[in-house]
């Protein structure tokens, strides 16, 4: 086991930690394979992965043999750079300002471009190589993207720009590719198929949604983030049941066990109150570390391996669980607040979110620590 990050003091005292498993991330872009097994992969490392850690998931990507890494900021493409890593990366957003393109091009990242702003700022650059872009199309999403008329005028001005501009790539990105029935997933390919074909580009369409549910979206490239980690992307399935791993277990302890009586409150707003007499464990783990405050009484929470119903209010840096069905545990015990045996998904949907948010929100708090099953 190996500690992610060095400047954090090496003694860890509170017991609240993330597990990190690389072979479950190899498992699942191997299941990315398996769906798109002629496609190019950028896998998607924004936001540190996740909330994984982007160094040592990029590393383990990069190793694996992805074709690229995704991510939202040069500040993100340049920490990974710095610490080694050689693949191409795309900036997902492009440039926030033309000041970055110097540093873009230098670095060979691969760039977004989605208001025509940013492709005459492509246009005008003094830039030491030619950079590789991304045109984002808006097919129906209306988020970020160029029109039609915009993306014909900005291939014109690029592919006549070879001093800036060494290869021009196409995108789009999905608006409702988690919904299976959804035909509108099905036009916006379509749409964007019609658009790009007389250009003869490599394009990309698919997210998570779109590799696991939606072939005609596949393309050239896929770009998957949230089932390498693990997490199914639509709300009728867990990860699981999409055969794939869950990369982080957030893992805590018990920290006191204590018997109260029939009608006692529990915690802040004394919001549960015990049925009978009964033993309630405290987790170290709480919202500060990135558990959903909104997770009701009921939210399942494994104690060395079995569920037991979360209660009460969660607080800052505890929660509290009911241990009626585990009247052996003890004081240290190992409680599992996500990963293997308590789907990150099943918690979201207990806190009416989705797993992008709890994984992504882990605090800095919380030590990552990677396991290697396979070396
Ligand atoms: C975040 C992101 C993805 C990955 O989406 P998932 O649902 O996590 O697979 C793909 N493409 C773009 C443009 C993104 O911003």
């Amino acid at each position: 086991m190996q500690q992610t990050h060095t400047k954090q003091r090496a003694i860890r005292f509170r017991p609240a930690h993330a597990l990190i498993d690389l072979s479950a991330l190899r498992h699942n872009l191997r299941v990315v394979r398996r769906r798109a097994p002629q496609q190019r992969i950028m896998a998607v490392v924004k936001a540190n992965a996740y909330g994984h850690g982007s160094l040592e998931v990029a590393q383990c990507l990069e190793r694996a043999g992805v074709d690229a890494l995704a991510v939202a900021c040069l500040e993100e493409a340049l920490s990974l750079r710095e610490a080694g890593i050689q693949c191409p990366i795309v900036l997902l957003e492009g440039f926030f300002h033309p000041d970055e393109l110097p540093l873009i091009a230098q670095q060979a990242l691969h760039v977004v471009l989605h208001t025509p702003q940013q492709v005459d700022a492509v246009l005008n650059c003094y830039i030491s190589q030619p950079l590789s872009v991304w045109l984002k199309l808006d097919t129906g999403m209306h988020r970020l993207g160029l029109s039609a008329e915009e993306f014909h005028r900005a291939w014109q001005h690029l592919q006549a720009c070879p001093e800036n501009v060494q290869q021009i790539r196409l995108m789009t990105h999905l608006a409702c590719a988690d919904e299976r029935d959804n035909g509108f997933t099905q036009q916006q390919c379509q749409l964007f198929y019609q658009w790009v074909k007389p250009f003869n580009l490599e394009c990309s369409i698919a997210n998570s949604a779109g590799v696991l549910a939606w072939p005609i979206s596949h393309a050239d490239w896929v770009r998957p983030g949230i089932m390498l980690y693990g997490s199914s992307p639509f709300n009728d399935t867990l990860g699981a049941q999409e055969h794939l791993k869950p990369v982080m277990q957030l893992r805590s302890a018990l920290i006191s066990i204590k018997s109260y009586s029939a009608g006692e409150g529990l915690g802040y707003g004394a919001t549960w109150r015990c049925p009978e007499d009964m033993p309630v464990g405290m987790v170290a783990m709480g919202y500060a570390d990135g558990y959903p405050r909104h997770a009701p009484s009921g939210t399942p929470v494994a104690v060395n391996g079995q569920i037991v119903p979360l209660i009460g209010r969660v607080s800052m840096d505890m929660l509290a669980v009911d241990l009626r069905q585990q009247p052996q545990a003890q004081i240290g015990d190992v409680v599992e607040l996500w990963g293997g045996t308590v789907p990150v998904d099943t918690v979201a949907r207990q806190a009416q979110t989705i797993a992008y948010e709890l994984l992504s929100q882990v605090t800095q708090r919380v030590p990552r620590y990677v396991v290697d099953e396979e070396g």
